[in-house]
């Protein structure tokens, strides 16, 4: 077996027989790796409470067949500010749930991991009403599946969009209109995060607009992973 460093975020975390636990983690390097932390579950493991979900570590492993094994594990950021506040920790597992299932297994995502902590680290510094359907909106581009929100999505008519449907892909106008209404202050929203206007965006207070991009963008993403997220339902604050 060969041995490699990395870094990377715990998704989840499962029980492995009496001691042990099968970490999934999302790395800079080597996309999702699923990892085996023997002994995690004693109080006397060397890796204490480094390897819970939502930490930011440093990590030497060893490669196996399919699960690899957890050498060394060193927090980097363990995203203290998140974790004590239930509003923002809900916030931070729709992030963690998403990259888990778009991720594939030791498949580089460089771009989903740097997007995966720089939502971290943004929520850890604000508790943002944008955070998560910014992210999702983003992680939607990156797949190639963001919605299009420039002209009707049906008949490519610009100017006048009233309605949103995901299997149309997009806004649609007036004469195309079904799905649900939407308001052209939240097709903004949208507009100004896919065109690179996230950091102006994360910065909005809380609103009707903000509410209607995040029903919006929970439904797009939903769409896209053909499934629901248990976050993004589980908790008071959406
Ligand atoms: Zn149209």
């Amino acid at each position: 077996m060969s041995l490699y460093r990395d870094e990377g975020v715990v998704l989840r975390t499962m029980r492995l027989g009496e001691a042990d636990r099968i970490v999934t983690l999302l790395t800079r390097g080597h996309g999702k790796v699923r990892a085996v932390a023997k002994g995690v579950r004693k109080t006397t493991s060397k890796f204490g409470g480094r390897l819970e979900p939502l930490s930011h570590v440093a990590l030497l492993c060893w490669k196996g067949r399919e699960l690899d094994i957890v050498n060394q594990a060193e927090v980097t950021e363990a995203f203290r500010t998140v974790r004590e506040d239930l509003s923002r920790v809900a916030k931070a597992f729709t992030v963690l749930e998403v990259a888990d299932q778009l991720a594939q297994e030791r498949h580089p995502a460089p771009r989903l991991y740097e997007m995966v902590l720089g939502a971290l680290r943004a929520l850890a510094a604000d508790d943002s009403a944008m955070l998560v359907a910014g992210f999702l909106l983003k992680a939607l581009a990156l797949e190639g599946s963001a919605p299009m929100v420039d002209a009707c999505a049906s008949c490519g008519a610009e100017g006048d969009l009233v309605a949103f449907d995901l299997l149309q892909g997009g806004a649609l106008c007036r004469d195309c209109r079904r799905g649900r209404p939407v308001s052209p202050a939240a097709l903004e929203m949208v507009r100004r995060v896919l065109g690179g206007g996230l950091a102006g965006v994360l910065v909005e207070p809380a609103s009707a607009v903000t509410e209607e991009v995040a029903a919006l963008a929970g439904g797009a993403m939903e769409a896209h992973l053909d499934r629901r997220l248990r976050s993004l339902h589980s908790s008071p604050v959406g």
